[in-house]
């Protein structure tokens, strides 16, 4: 027997009682039943953006969201400004020419953060820049960027709107969309929400409504001013994902009886076990600067191929992690510590890499790791 450990970032462990949630009978969604946990979940999502704004959900994996943030305020030909520092700020910029919009990229160095001072130039370079598309985890390199600054910044540009994919950082840290001033916040179910693939959430502020009036490129399914008519009355212009809703009320009740500023304790607690854990391996980590607290990249060490270490956590030890994209194939592994995770998640990761490389022949002092690990989960 193996038993497996789901420690992918995305999609993650579920919680039991969300699973139990979702193998309620079915329930029809235009039944007064479905108004009364639609409205229920409609408003924890307000909570957990920290917003009062509309925040709307989609029957789309995470990148729908994206998507819809795309075509709902662009028009063809308008400028974009998007931050690649990795594989899902590269997926702005596709997006963004998907819909025919003139794209300037800043390109980061993968493993650092967007320094903002570069979009405070490209922004008064050019005030004709309609919005500004960024991630708060970029998930292919385990960093985060300075979102607080960023929405600062693009505040002072009254036609400009800051787009957040905040896929893996929304539930996992602060993120403060009306205070901070962030337009449109993207999220999905599969990662920090604990929740199986298939709902996209997207907030959206009273100046992103403003340039949504004007947009062109709007899709049919997508089309988030209608999402907004009707969500607004407690319905969702097409058949919801009805089963993942009622898991997400069970998500949100859990969030909810932690507090906010717990689970971001937690999680903080959880990455910087992890981070130091994996240091005191001897394992040296991708991020130069900003790690974000839902995952952990750790370069393999020199003679060893990060994809074996990726492989026999899976095939020897029953751990699913994730292994780099692109030119980080090979070069680095990744471990997530979001959303329903604990102390012995974190401790058992830590494990299993000492265990993997001592077995690919690399000197590791089993338990060193571990020990910092105890030492950090112990002083919360
Ligand atoms: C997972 C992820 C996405 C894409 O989500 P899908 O659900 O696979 O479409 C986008 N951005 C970030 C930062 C992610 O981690």
């Amino acid at each position: 027997m193996i038993k497996r450990y789901l420690l992918a970032p995305g999609p993650t462990p579920v919680p039991p009682e969300v699973l139990l949630a979702m193998a309620r009978p079915m329930i029809h969604h235009r039944a007064p039943e479905f108004d009364k946990l639609f409205g229920e979940v409609r408003d924890g999502l307000k909570w957990l953006f920290q917003t009062n704004g509309d925040v709307l959900m989609l029957a789309a994996s995470g990148t729908g969201g994206m998507e819809a943030s795309v075509s709902n305020f662009l028009s063809p030909g308008d400028k974009a400004l998007t931050i690649n520092g990795g594989k899902f700020g590269e997926r702005w910029g596709k997006l963004c020419k998907t819909y025919g919009a003139q794209v300037t990229e800043l390109k980061v160095e993968w493993g650092r953060a967007i320094d903002p001072q570069l979009v405070a130039d490209s922004l008064k370079k050019d005030p004709g820049i309609k919005a500004v598309y960024v991630q708060a985890s970029e998930t292919s390199t385990g960093v985060a960027h300075d979102i607080k600054t960023l929405a600062q910044i693009v505040k002072g540009h009254p036609d400009t709107i800051l787009v957040v994919d905040a896929i893996t950082a929304l539930g996992v840290f602060d993120i403060k969309t009306d205070e901070w001033g962030i337009d449109v916040v993207v999220t999905g179910s599969q990662k920090a929400l604990m929740l199986p693939p298939g709902l996209a959430f997207v907030s959206v502020s009273e100046k992103a409504w403003r340039l949504a009036e004007k947009a062109k490129n709007a899709s049919f399914y997508f089309n988030l001013k209608k999402e907004r008519e009707n969500q607004q009355k407690s319905q969702t212009a097409y058949t919801p994902a009805v089963s993942l809703i009622i898991g997400l009320q069970e998500v949100l009740k859990m969030l909810k009886a932690e507090g906010l500023e717990q689970v971001f304790g937690r999680q903080a607690n959880l990455a910087m076990a992890m981070r130091e854990g994996m240091k005191a391996a001897g394992l040296a980590l991708l991020p130069k600067e900003s790690p974000s607290d839902a995952l952990t990249a750790v370069l393999a060490p020199e003679g060893v191929d990060g994809q074996a270490i990726y492989k026999n956590l899976r095939v020897q030890y029953g751990i699913t992690a994730a292994g780099g994209q692109d030119h980080l194939k090979g070069k680095i592994f990744r471990l997530s510590h979001m959303g329903y995770m604990d102390r012995f998640d974190v401790i058992m990761a830590v494990a299993a890499t000492e265990m993997v490389l001592k077995g690919l022949g690399h000197p590791v002092k089993l338990g060193s790791g571990v020990a910092k690990a105890q030492e950090i989960l112990m002083a919360k």
